[in-house]
């Protein structure tokens, strides 16, 4: 029976509460050697690598065999029409309402600065 209940993380160097580990049969003391913390920070890194290679890989993979996308869009014809016509409305929407979102930025930039100044004076 492990005894333990604190345990020193490999990444951070921190000590916690057994219950902030994983647990982990293979391992000699049945958890993983890195708190669940630094592993949530990995796992989300590793899944941003993960999309971004992933993003790569299709367009290599599209550079390197565009007759698939051709029949691909021969097929799904109807459907990247819309898709794209959706995204035109995106971008319409923002020629629109340009004014509107600069000058919302501007007012918000201005009001951060009122609040620097009241600040600084204080
Ligand atoms: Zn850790």
């Amino acid at each position: 029976m492990n005894t333990t209940t604190t345990k020193i993380c490999t990444k951070c160097d921190l000590m916690k509460e057994i219950t902030q580990y994983d647990k982990q049969k293979s391992s000699k003391s049945g958890f993983k050697t890195q708190c669940k913390s630094c592993l949530k920070i990995y796992t989300k890194k590793y899944n941003l690598d993960k999309k971004k290679q992933i993003k790569e890989y299709q367009i290599n993979y599209r550079k390197k065999n565009p007759e698939y996308y051709i029949e691909y869009y021969k097929i799904h014809k109807e459907e990247i029409k819309k898709r794209h016509k959706e995204k035109g409305y995106a971008r319409n929407y923002y020629i629109q309402n340009r004014e509107k979102l600069i000058k919302y930025q501007k007012d918000f930039r201005e009001r951060e600065n009122k609040k620097k100044e009241i600040i600084e004076e204080i």
